[in-house]
């Protein structure tokens, strides 16, 4: 039977219910990242919204301009966390990203290229680590240094840009089942997820995690079948397949009452959603949910234990918010917390919790607004000149790396878990002599 939705996938289409929470009041706009950059109202939240509702009413066609707006949209949710009608931003543009490949061409191509490497190479462990293995090298190599002291590059602007989006050292991988330090009298336990990329390059963030989890008493468990999250599978409109991933998880994990420990602040999110991912599973929405409410991010936990490590760390430390710990999970003070703990000078910087332009895949897909929203951070680098820049997701770190080298300062770029593991060693080296 023909459906006479306007939408190409009627069962994902964005809810009447929640459109309509929208009241048009515009208190969202100034928090937006791409209305700040292009100051169209078609780029701001309320812009897409009206969009989305002229769409769904069926007063305007479903055309390539109108869903340009909607692909420049960073799923930052800076939106969702100001907006005083509770209007569900991110479930309305998960939804509507989900008729985007249906929907008639707008560079359906890449898109249909984008799903394929989410499915066939993020989400399959092996064929990820055979792809990562030359970028772990490169990374790491004396070419790369040469190159960047030659200044070769500037001369070949794409092989700059993939320079720019390389991390700056990239550690052994820590994956899913593989060891991590443990403490010598555990008082409770704890999973850790490691993710896909993360998993990958960030190694070094994942054990450093484990330290610390291990010097507060938490044993923790590196369990061997969990899979991607799916939140880049989501953010694309791929419904189907972050909800399949979801559901591996969910079969990986349950059968404990540990809390699932996510140092990732876009993992968590998703994973902190799945019940409602699932919620028209019938076999799966209950259990997604207790699963969800096991999910807390790293910091979250960390300072939720109460336990009072010595930690000792000189230098100014410059926090910038990763938008789903901020604005979806709601997290702002206990990294913070954390990091004052350390005994270092915090330093706030202009629009700490505004997005960075990396954003999952958007600074593949999107570089020019990423290139922008991270000149912005090296502007605001360059005048606060931190000692180290620290944030809590592994895509903000690639991105701030590149953005303390535009601004020309020698500020390191951490994980909250990493500045916060070093604080601790140096403490009980301290301690020691
Ligand atoms: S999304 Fe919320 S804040 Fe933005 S215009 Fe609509 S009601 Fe106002
Ligand atoms: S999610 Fe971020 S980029 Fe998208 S409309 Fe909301 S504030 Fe703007």
């Amino acid at each position: 039977m023909a459906s006479d939705s306007p939408w190409p996938r009627p069962a994902d289409a964005p809810a009447a219910e929640d459109l309509s929470r929208c009241v048009h009041c515009g208190l969202c706009v100034n928090s937006c990242p791409t209305y700040a950059i292009t100051g169209l109202e078609a780029e701001s939240p309320r812009g897409r919204i009206h969009l989305m509702k002229a769409v769904a009413e069926g007063r305007i066609p479903l055309t390539a301009t109108v869903q340009s707006h909607w692909e420049l949209c960073l799923q930052c949710r800076a939106c969702e966390a100001v907006c005083p009608s509770g209007v569900p931003y991110g479930r309305l543009m998960e939804k509507t990203r989900a008729q985007l490949d249906a929907a008639p061409p707008s560079g359906a191509q890449s898109r249909q290229m984008r799903r394929f490497l989410l499915r066939n190479v993020v989400a399959r462990p092996r064929v990820l680590a055979a792809i990562l293995a030359p970028v772990r090298w490169l990374a790491n190599s004396a070419v790369r240094t040469a190159a960047v002291r030659s200044g070769i590059l500037h001369l070949i602007p794409p092989l700059a840009r993939g320079e720019r989006m390389l991390p700056n050292r990239v550690g052994a991988p820590l994956r899913r089942g593989g060891d991590v330090p443990q403490p010598a009298a555990p008082r409770g336990e704890a999973i850790l997820f490691t993710g896909c990329v993360m998993g990958e390059l960030f190694g070094d963030v994942h054990r450093a995690t484990a330290r610390v989890l291990a010097r507060a008493g938490i044993r923790t468990e590196n369990a061997p079948l969990q899979v991607c999250c799916g939140a880049l599978s989501a953010h694309d409109g791929d419904l189907e397949f972050a909800r399949r991933l979801a559901r591996q998880n969910i079969d990986a994990l349950e059968g404990s009452e540990a809390p699932i420990v996510v140092n990732s602040a876009g993992c968590g999110a998703a994973m902190k959603e799945y019940g409602e991912l699932l919620d028209g599973d019938r076999a799966y929405a209950e259990r997604a949910r207790a699963f969800s409410a096991r999910v807390r991010d790293a910091t979250e936990y960390v300072a939720g234990l109460g336990v009072e490590t010595p930690a000792a760390f000189t230098g100014r430390v410059a926090y910038q918010d990763p938008c789903h710990l901020a604005h979806a999970q709601r997290i702002r003070e206990q990294p913070r917390q954390l990091l004052r703990s350390t005994g270092c000078e915090l330093v706030e910087t202009n629009g700490a919790d505004m997005c960075c332009g990396a954003a999952g895949i958007y600074s593949l897909v999107q570089p020019t607004m990423s290139a922008a929203l991270r000149e912005r951070k090296a502007d605001q680098f360059r005048a606060a000149r931190p000692d180290v820049v620290v944030t809590a997701n592994p895509g903000c770190q690639l991105q701030y790396q590149a953005a303390v080298r535009e601004a020309g300062i020698e500020a390191r770029v951490m994980h909250v878990m990493e500045l916060l593991d070093e604080a601790q060693a140096r403490a009980e080296t301290e301690r020691q002599d």
